[in-house]
C-alpha cells in the first residue's frame, strides 16, 4: 500500500513526456560477474550497511526542517529510481542542511544533496540530473565495491562477513567508520564518469531534459575554484571541466537527441523556494 502510494505520487511529479524506451545498457558498459563479487553482501546486508552509514552522515548535517521540500525531492527521486533496474530498492532522498555544495549516496537507495547544491540549480532536470547520478552510484554498487575492497585493511583480519551481519560489534562499527570517511576520499574517477553517463541516461528516461546535469556542471565550472563550499566536491570528483567533456565524448548524439524535453524550471523555483 505504501508503495502504491510513493509511486503514485512519483507518477503525479514526473514530466508529461515519461515512459520512453531508453535502453541504458546499449549506452553505458554493462558490469560483468557483479554478482560473484558481492557474494558476501546481500541486499538486505547492502541496505543495513546503508542505514548505519546514513544515520552516521546525518549526525554531521541534519537535514532541512522542511516537509514539502523534502516531499518534493522524494517524488522526483523516487521516480527517477522507477526507471531503473533496481526500482524496488527502499529508495529515499533528503535535502542536508549544509552551505556546501555535493551530494552522496549511500548503499541499498539513501541519496543526500545538500541545501547549498540545491540552491545553485535552476530547474528540476538539474535537480534530477544530480539525482540520477547519485542513484547510478548505488545501482552499480560503487560505494559498496570500494568498502569491500578497503575493508580488509580497516578490519585488519576480522572477516568482512562477521563485520556485516553482527550489528554492535566493534568489526561491524570499524566497517561504518571505514565506509563514511569514503566520503571525504572519493570513488575512483571510472565510477564518477560512469555515474555520470547513466545518470543523463535515467534522467532522459525519466523524460527530463538531458542536459540537467551538464547545466550543473557547468554552474560548478563557473565557480571560483577557490570557494570553500566546493572543497570537498572538488576533491572527491573529477573536475567539472573534465566530466563535461567526457559526457560529449561518449554521450553525443543522445544528449542532443533528448535536449528538448522538459527542464521544469518554473516547478522547481517553486517548490525550493525556501532553500534559496
Ligand atoms: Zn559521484
Amino acid at each position: 500500500m505504501r508503495l502504491a502510494l510513493a509511486l503514485l505520487m512519483a507518477l503525479a511529479a514526473s514530466p508529461a513526456h515519461a515512459q520512453l524506451n531508453l535502453d541504458f545498457n546499449r549506452i553505458v558498459d554493462t558490469v560483468k560477474n557483479a554478482g560473484k563479487a558481492f557474494k558476501d553482501i546481500d541486499q538486505p546486508e547492502e541496505i543495513q550497511i546503508g542505514h548505519d552509514m546514513a544515520a552516521r552522515l546525518l549526525g554531521a548535517a541534519p537535514l532541512v526542517p522542511d516537509a514539502k521540500l523534502q516531499q518534493y525531492l522524494n517524488k522526483v527521486g523516487v521516480w527517477l529510481a522507477a526507471q531503473t533496474e533496481r526500482p524496488d530498492l527502499p529508495w529515499r532522498f533528503g535535502v542536508m542542511d549544509a552551505p556546501q555544495l555535493n551530494a552522496f549516496a549511500v548503499p541499498g537507495g539513501t541519496i543526500f544533496v545538500t541545501r547549498g547544491l540545491v540552491a545553485r540549480m535552476k530547474s528540476e532536470a538539474e535537480l534530477a540530473g544530480v539525482l540520477a547520478h547519485e542513484i547510478a552510484h548505488v545501482l552499480r554498487k560503487h560505494h559498496l565495491k570500494a568498502i569491500q575492497k578497503g575493508a580488509q585493511t580497516a578490519l585488519a583480519g576480522e572477516a568482512l562477513s562477521t563485520a556485516v551481519q553482527s550489528q554492535n560489534s566493534a568489526a561491524r562499527e570499524k566497517l561504518i567508520s571505514f565506509g563514511t570517511e569514503m566520503y571525504t576520499r572519493g570513488l575512483d574517477k571510472s565510477d564518477e564518469l560512469e555515474a555520470d553517463r547513466l545518470g543523463v541516461v535515467i534522467a532522459a528516461r525519466a523524460g527530463y531534459d538531458a542536459y540537467g546535469l551538464p547545466g550543473v556542471l557547468q554552474t560548478l565550472q563557473a565557480m571560483n575554484a577557490e570557494d570553500s563550499g566546493l572543497a570537498l566536491m572538488f576533491k572527491t570528483h573529477p573536475a567539472p571541466a573534465e566530466r563535461l567533456d567526457a559526457l560529449g565524448e561518449k554521450m553525443q548524439p543522445t544528449l542532443d537527441r533528448y535536449a528538448r524535453q522538459p527542464p521544469l524550471a518554473e516547478r522547481f523555483v517553486r517548490e525550493t523556494k525556501l532553500v534559496k
